[in-house]
């Protein structure tokens, strides 16, 4: 993650306009993952959008 990609979260972590990858990951149902950061991902190797 870049210098820049950090501030930039930091700032959403702050004012509480951060989202999370799992709301629209297609993988996001079932037991399809099993991925411990599920529901609340910010980051994800496994991120596939719907
Ligand atoms: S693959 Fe990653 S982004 Fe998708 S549901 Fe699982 S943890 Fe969330």
């Amino acid at each position: 993650m870049s210098f820049f990609s950090k501030i930039r979260k930091a700032f959403k972590r702050l004012f509480g306009t951060e989202r999370f990858l799992c709301d629209t990951c297609k993988y996001d149902y079932g037991d399809v993952c099993r991925n411990p950061e599920r529901p609340n991902a910010t980051e994800c190797k496994d991120y596939k959008s719907k």
